[in-house]
């Protein structure tokens, strides 16, 4: 008889690796660059893939390998690999299966530097991409081309928290053979599983809600095993592999992504509620909120809202200033997914290089305030945001 599955919480926490002869409860970290073989043989037939075992720490490691562990049990993915930041992952998700001539479909609302990559990087080695509306998915077949290869898209996405219907788009990809590669990270693992909806791969900036506690940079790519061997063989040679510190520490973040998301929904969806109702700010933008334009498609496929909200105060980009100025509690910063409230100004800040038209096309108006909502009590996160808005 076979083990029923265990639910996500309990697999966040007790799946690990086989414990040392110590015994020790929590896991053990592995700095150690290389690993011995016990004969010549052994050592011949593992760098020939014949047998398991670790060979060196740019390949795989105990502690990376129990965070891919994990994180493919919380996504129903065959495989993964662990890189050094969110962006490694995305890169390598994307390198790892294109070539020259190849075209690349992706959604407007994708990351700064995902946009990077696409629009200054790719185009060197003859990699070129078209830009589609996330909110017009019905149109995306119109511009795949006869040399697309790849669906690239993020939902929700930073900072217009915009969904792309994943259910559909895995539909596209399948329909037109491409590969479907979701950022998941504004989602996170307990919240979105893309792969259920058709994607083949689904990509994490593990220094965002993941570890949730501001400390490290990492990345993760899961998938199915045939596209992940593809990501390993590139990863392997060209080196962004996570650091086993790294890994460690995120391992035992995983272990209360479930609580700790629990809290950032709650507090959000909270604070997304008062923030409607105040007379200084003209729009709220949150996936569950019943005025979101899709809160029906983010019932579908989120759990809950997620752990950020947008909105758009009165008298664009002085207005804006004034109010960050007057946070006493809250952080200025332009990271998310801390214990910590983070509150950002987009179009000064992470979208600053974005002409004024492309931030306008994803919804980064002047007035537009990014908030990371932390753990702290929603009273005291509430109060302050709402004593800087007074005037
Ligand atoms: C932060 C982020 C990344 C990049 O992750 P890093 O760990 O900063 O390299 C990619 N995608 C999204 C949606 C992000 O928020």
């Amino acid at each position: 008889m076979s083990e029923k599955p265990k639910h996500f919480e309990t697999n966040a926490i007790r799946l690990q690796r086989e414990r040392t002869q110590y015994r020790e409860h929590s896991v053990p970290l592995f700095l150690t660059s290389s690993f011995t073989f016990p004969n010549a043989e052994a050592m011949r037939d593992t760098f020939a893939g014949e047998a398991d075992g670790l060979i060196y720490s740019r390949y795989s490691n105990p502690n990376t390998d129990e965070l891919i562990q994990k994180v493919c049990a919380m996504e129903g993915a065959e495989a993964g690999f662990a890189t050094a930041s969110g962006m490694a992952a995305v890169f390598a998700s994307m390198a790892a299966f294109l070539k020259t001539g190849d075209h690349v479909l992706a959604s407007r609302a994708v990351f700064g530097s995902t946009h990077q990559v696409l629009t200054n990087i790719f185009p060197k080695w003859g990699i070129t991409a078209t830009y589609v509306d996330p909110l017009d998915i019905d149109n995306w077949p119109a511009a795949i081309q006869d040399n697309t290869r790849m669906l690239v898209l993020e939902s929700p996405s930073n900072p217009g928290l915009t969904l792309v219907d994943l259910e559909k788009a895995g539909q596209i990809a399948k329909a037109h053979n491409l590969i479907l590669n979701v950022d998941n990270c504004f989602a996170t693992p307990y919240l979105q599983q893309p792969l259920s909806y058709g994607a083949d791969l689904s990509v994490h900036s593990g220094t965002k809600w993941m570890d949730g506690q501001g400390r490290t940079l990492g990345g993760i790519i899961v998938g199915k095993q045939a596209l992940i061997d593809q990501v390993q063989g590139f990863c392997r040679h060209t080196g962004p592999a996570m650091s086993p510190f790294n890994a460690w520490v995120l391992s035992k973040s995983l272990e209360t992504l479930s609580v700790r998301m629990d809290r950032h929904c709650q507090n959000a969806m909270a604070l997304a509620e008062r923030l409607e109702t105040h007379p200084q700010v003209n729009e709220v933008r949150y996936p569950f909120l019943a005025s979101h334009p899709q809160m029906d498609l983010a019932k579908r496929q989120m759990k809950y809202g997620g752990g950020l909200v947008s909105f758009e105060i009165k008298g664009g980009v002085a207005a804006s200033m004034q109010f960050l100025n007057k946070i006493k509690l809250c952080s200025l910063s332009s990271n998310l997914g801390d214990t910590r409230t983070i509150l950002t100004h987009p179009a000064t800040t992470t979208h600053s290089k974005l002409s004024e038209a492309e931030r306008l096309a994803v919804g980064i108006t002047p007035g537009l305030i990014r908030i990371s909502v932390g753990l702290e009590h929603i009273e005291d996160i509430s109060a302050d945001i709402m004593a800087a808005l007074a005037i």
